[in-house]
């Protein structure tokens, strides 16, 4: 019988706050700033990982208070098993600590620079896309659902006329939508076969109705809103869900419990995305997407049109 030594890691925790370029018209209004916690772990030969807290409790998490509270409480000289037990109420905090982990073991990890992203298109202070100088992307994303659909779905022919002719185009409700207006968004979305899915068209509440949708038409739905959890996930899964899975790594959990219903549900169902996290927890969920396989639909992290310039973390690593 061995006797594993025991291994003690250094912690530290920094606190940020960046300010986005633009503000960020959400449901719950407009979102001007990012706040989140880096942690950083060091083993014995000091190797360091770093993961990153990124709250959005409008999602489900926990709140950035609530983190805080849990970095400054935790030891300093934590053990392997001081890991695990992070509650399910901090999914947040579950996803940092356990990606500072894995980030230390493979600390090599580049997201390989084939993997396809969509890019947010900005929108100007009326709601309507900004399309002056857009990258070229193989998938763009539009909000909707921020005025009458009349007026914004007449933007849609402008919006695919300077899309690169092969590029598809995702619709982003969060949740703003009736059931009407989704069904009429779907029937132009079937038409223009361009769409690539309408995500969250409802508020999560009202699952059975886009259950419902999904079954009415071609073009897919997304959920996003509506997979605050891990639980939400397994629960998804279970129900059957006919449609798309839209995963905030940074936001769902101890990842090592996501890949299980991941193992289940088929890859091209999933589009892995961002919380509008920084540097350090987009490489982290990068870093698990590729430890599961890859994505198969273009990557939702394509946000940097948000962050500030310089996006420059203050951690105590370099
Ligand atoms: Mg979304």
């Amino acid at each position: 019988m061995t006797h594993r030594r025991r291994r003690d890691y250094r912690y530290r925790y920094s606190p940020y706050r960046i300010p986005f370029r633009r503000p960020l018209a959400m449901p719950w209004g407009f979102w001007s700033e990012r706040r989140g916690i880096i942690v950083t772990l060091e083993d014995e030969n000091r190797r360091q990982g770093q993961g990153e807290i990124a709250p959005l409790p409008e999602f489900g998490s926990e709140t950035y208070p609530a983190a805080l509270e849990f970095c400054q409480n935790f030891p300093p000289r934590p053990r392997r098993e001081d890991l695990d037990p992070i509650p399910d109420r901090l999914p947040c905090c579950q996803f940092a600590f356990a990606s500072a982990l894995l980030a230390l073991e493979s600390p090599s990890f580049l997201p390989p620079q084939n993997w396809p992203y969509s890019y947010l298109l900005p929108l100007d202070r009326d709601g309507l896309p900004v399309l002056e100088n857009l990258p070229s992307f193989p998938v763009y994303k539009w909000k909707i659902g921020r005025r009458e659909f009349e007026t914004e779905s007449a933007e849609l022919p402008r919006i695919l006329e300077k899309l690169p002719p092969n590029a598809q185009l995702r619709l982003d409700a969060n949740g703003a939508l009736t059931v009407t207006e989704s069904q009429k968004w779907l029937a132009l979305a079937d038409r223009w076969r361009r769409i690539e899915f309408l995500e969250q068209p409802l508020a999560p509440s009202q699952l059975s109705e886009m259950r419902r949708l999904a079954q009415d038409f071609a073009t897919p739905i997304a959920l996003d809103e509506s997979l605050s959890s891990g639980k939400m996930l397994e629960r998804l899964f279970r129900e059957d869900w006919p449609g798309l899975y839209v995963l905030k790594v940074a936001l769902l959990g101890a990842p090592q419990r996501l890949a299980a219903w991941l193992q289940q549900i088929p890859d091209d169902k999933i589009i892995y995305s961002s919380a509008l996290e920084t540097e350090i927890g987009r490489r982290n969920a990068l870093q698990w997407a590729a430890q599961w396989g890859g994505p198969k639909r273009a990557l939702g992290f394509g946000v940097e049109a948000w962050l500030g310039a310089g996006e420059s973390v203050p951690t105590n690593a370099d």
